[in-house]
């Protein structure tokens, strides 16, 4: 099947008389006959539901829908983007241990990076998107267990090489997790790039309509565990019966760990309400990423044409530093979200977004309504300048994620604003 019949039809086949749509189990729990049987599904030995918390249809079904769309051989659905974020390192470093990410990444990864799982004794180094691979490779200690990047970063719009990183993590024995959240799969797949793992925050374009926070988690089922630097895979685990996931579970491996034990430990799950909802949006993804690039690349180039702005970043428009990777990358698009700056810094960028009509302010992108974010005193006011400066947010940038609108309309509210900045 093609992206656009995957998006309708993966994960869920009703049988003769069934519902059409998804069904929503609303069940915390599933009943079953016999001792025995419970039995061989806490040992793993034999899969079904049984708690909802490590598994439950609706969820399962667009597990196996995302799973299906980014060419994995399993998923992970999360609360949050954040906590399928934390679940795919936790899975695979430990107090200790060592990684390394892209700079430009997300604010909120930025800080779990940076402050949390420093406390839990996790050191993490960032380097520039743009480093040289001697650089990048200076950076791999013998404790590194996984390298990390955004296909696009949130808010910079900065392109993540994931061939070279790929390349660079797998030859120092170490997997690539990629946060593919901005492109979806229908723009870009790392994981025909050399990803290893693939996250989303589905709040965004999976879901598109601002309606169910959520997150999930991809294996590529590609990236051999077993060359020493991952014992919680390739070691018994205790808390099930000596369970040693890459013999029992095969490729597999890793994203059952992340189920049954972390999500079992960790308990960020998502719902089966939220699964029926981030569905809904998935069935549309192809027809609105189309038009969210489509429109997108109109509002780019109209900014880039207007006297009070200093510079935009999109990476379809000529001269753009990323121009050429998004052509390897995300040859049909580079998403709706484009990040630009007002000349007149941080007062024009205030002036821009309080005189917007139609456009509206919101802690939130990649909806179907156009929105508008300034990150310095939203999303990033937690960081220091010199973390802003690294992450590459100045602080009159303006992040506009550009929706489903007539193109007509978006204009005239942005020419509107921007005579008032
Ligand atoms: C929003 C976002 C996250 C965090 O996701 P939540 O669903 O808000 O927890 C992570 N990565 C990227 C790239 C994001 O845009």
């Amino acid at each position: 099947m093609k992206i656009e019949t995957k998006c309708l039809h993966e994960g869920y086949e009703p049988k003769n008389g069934e519902s059409r749509a998804l069904p929503i189990y609303q069940s915390t729990t599933f009943k079953y006959d016999s001792t025995e049987h419970v039995a061989k599904l806490f040992d793993l030995t034999e899969s079904g539901f049984f708690y909802s918390r490590l598994g439950n249809p609706t969820v399962d079904a667009v597990e196996k829908k995302i799973a299906s769309l980014e060419g994995g051989v399993g998923a992970l659905c999360t609360s949050s983007g954040q906590a399928a974020n934390m679940l795919a390192v936790l899975n695979i470093v430990s107090s200790g241990d060592h990684m390394i990410s892209a700079a430009s990444i997300y604010g909120g990864t930025l800080n779990l990076f940076a402050v949390t799982m420093k406390k839990m004794g996790i050191d993490v180094t960032f380097v520039d998107n743009n480093a040289t691979d001697e650089e990048i490779q200076a950076a791999f200690r013998p404790n590194t267990k996984a390298v990390f990047g955004e296909t696009i970063s949130n808010p910079t719009i900065a392109i993540f090489d994931i061939e070279r990183f790929a390349a660079l993590a797998h030859k120092n024995g170490v997997p690539l997790i990629v946060d593919n959240t901005f492109a979806t799969p229908v723009l870009c797949r790392p994981i025909e790039f050399g990803a290893d793992i693939v996250t989303h925050s589905t709040t965004k374009y999976l879901d598109g309509h601002a309606v169910q926070l959520g997150g999930v988690i991809v294996d590529s089922g590609k990236f051999d565990w077993t060359g020493g630097k991952f014992p919680g895979l390739t070691e018994p685990d205790d808390s099930y019966h000596g369970v040693v996931y890459t013999k029992d579970f095969g490729e597999s491996a890793y994203i059952t760990k992340a189920r049954v034990q972390l999500m079992r430990d960790m308990g960020t799950c998502q719902s089966a309400m939220g699964a029926f909802l981030l569905n809904l949006g998935l069935e549309t993804l192809p027809v609105r990423m189309e038009r969210h690039c489509q429109n997108a690349a109109a509002v780019a180039s109209f900014l880039s044409a207007r006297p009070e702005i200093e510079s935009v970043s999109y990476p379809t428009l000529n001269g753009d530093p990323y121009h050429e990777m998004a052509a390897k990358y995300l040859p049909n698009g580079c998403s709706g979200v484009i990040a630009f700056t007002l000349k007149g810094g941080r007062a024009a960028g205030v002036r821009f977004i309080d005189s917007l009509k139609l456009i509206s302010l919101v802690v939130h992108v990649a909806d179907i309504r156009t929105c508008v974010l300034h990150p310095a005193s939203s999303t990033h006011r937690q960081l220091t300048d010199e973390q802003l400066d690294a992450a590459g947010v100045a602080p009159g940038l303006i992040r506009l994620s550009v929706g489903l609108e007539n193109i007509d309309d978006i204009l005239e509210d942005l020419a509107q604003a921007l005579e008032q900045a």
